[in-house]
C-alpha cells in the first residue's frame, strides 16, 4: 500500500513524456522501494569492537524452528574470524534439545557454551553468562532463548524479566524470510514485549528475491543487519538494500 500511494504521488507530479512512461514507472518504483528500508547500517563486528561494554550482550529472540540456533552460531563464528571473544548461553531451557543443540553448534566452532539444566530460570542462565565473560574477559555473550509463541502469558513473562535483568546491548529478532507476512507479524509481536534493536532474517537462500526483507524492515523499522543464506556457519550475509532491489530486477 505504501508503495502504491507513494508511486501514484510521484507518477501524478509530472506530466511523462510519451514512450517513457516504462523507465520512469520504474525509476519511480525503485525510489520508494528504496525509501522502505531503515537507513541505519548495522556492523555488529565494529560496533562490538567500539563498544564500551565489555562483555556486550547480545540476546536472540524469534519462534521455534526460525533459525535462531543456527544464526547465533553463524554470528558466534562471525565474531571469532574478527578475534572477538565470545561465548553462548543456553537460555533456551524450555526444550530439551534446545541446550543440547546449542551445545553441538557451540563445539562445531569452538564456543563455549554455559548451560543450566532443562527447566530452569532462563534469567539465571543468562545472568552466569554474563558473570563468567566478566570474569574470563570475554568480548561478547549471545544467548540463545526459547521459541516464543506470544500468546504464552509465562514464556512472555520470562522474556520481559530475562531483558530486564540482563539489559542486553542488542535485541536480535530472528525470522524466517519464507513466512512471509508470519515473520512480520513475529516481529512485531516480539518489538512490543521486547523491544527489538535489529533482525536477522534466516533462509534467504530459500527466498531470493525478499519480500519479506522489503516489508520487514518498513513495518518494524529496525535494521536488517544479517541474511541467513543455508545451514552452514559462514553461510552469513550482510544485508546490503541494493542487493534486494537488484534481485527485483530495477
Ligand atoms: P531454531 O529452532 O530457531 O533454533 O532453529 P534452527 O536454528 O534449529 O533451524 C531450524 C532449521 O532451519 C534447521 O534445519 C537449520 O539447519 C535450518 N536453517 C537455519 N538457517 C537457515 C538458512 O539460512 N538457510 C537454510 N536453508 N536453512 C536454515
Amino acid at each position: 500500500d505504501r508503495i502504491k500511494s507513494e508511486l501514484k504521488r510521484e507518477l501524478t507530479r509530472h506530466s511523462i513524456e510519451r514512450g517513457k512512461d516504462q523507465e520512469i514507472i520504474q525509476q519511480n518504483l525503485k525510489k520508494s522501494i528504496e525509501k522502505l528500508f531503515k537507513q541505519t547500517k548495522y556492523d555488529l563486528v565494529t560496533t562490538i569492537k567500539n563498544s564500551k561494554h565489555k562483555p556486550y550482550t547480545v540476546i536472540f529472540f524469534g519462534i521455534n524452528g526460525a533459525g535462531k540456533t543456527t544464526s547465533i552460531a553463524k554470528v558466534a563464528a562471525k565474531l571469532k574470524q574478527s578475534h572477538i571473544s565470545c561465548i553462548l548461553v543456553a537460555a533456551d531451557t524450555w526444550r530439551s534439545a534446545a541446550i543440547a543443540q546449542l551445545e553441538q553448534q557451540g563445539n562445531k566452532i569452538g564456543i563455549k557454551v554455559i548451560k543450566h539444566q532443562y527447566g530452569s530460570d532462563p534469567t539465571a542462565v543468562a545472568y552466569d553468562g554474563v558473570k563468567y565473560a566478566e570474569a574470563h574477559n570475554i568480548d561478547a555473550v549471545l544467548i540463545d532463548t526459547a521459541g516464543r509463541q506470544h500468546n504464552n502469558l509465562n514464556l512472555v513473562q520470562q522474556m520481559e524479566k530475562i531483558v530486564r535483568v540482563i539489559k542486553p546491548n542488542l535485541k536480535i529478532f530472528v525470522g524466517e524470510s519464507t513466512t512471509g507476512n508470519d515473520c512480520i507479524e513475529q516481529a512485531k509481536k516480539f518489538d512490543e514485549v521486547v523491544g527489538i534493536d535489529a533482525i536477522i532474517l534466516s533462509k534467504a537462500d530459500i527466498d531470493e528475491r525478499g519480500g519479506a526483507a522489503i516489508s520487514i524492515s518498513y513495518v518494524i523499522d529496525k535494521p536488517i543487519i544479517y541474511l541467513g543464506m543455508g545451514q552452514k556457519v559462514d553461510d552469513l550475509k550482510e544485508f546490503k538494500k541494493e542487493e534486494i532491489i537488484q534481485s527485483l530486477g530495477l
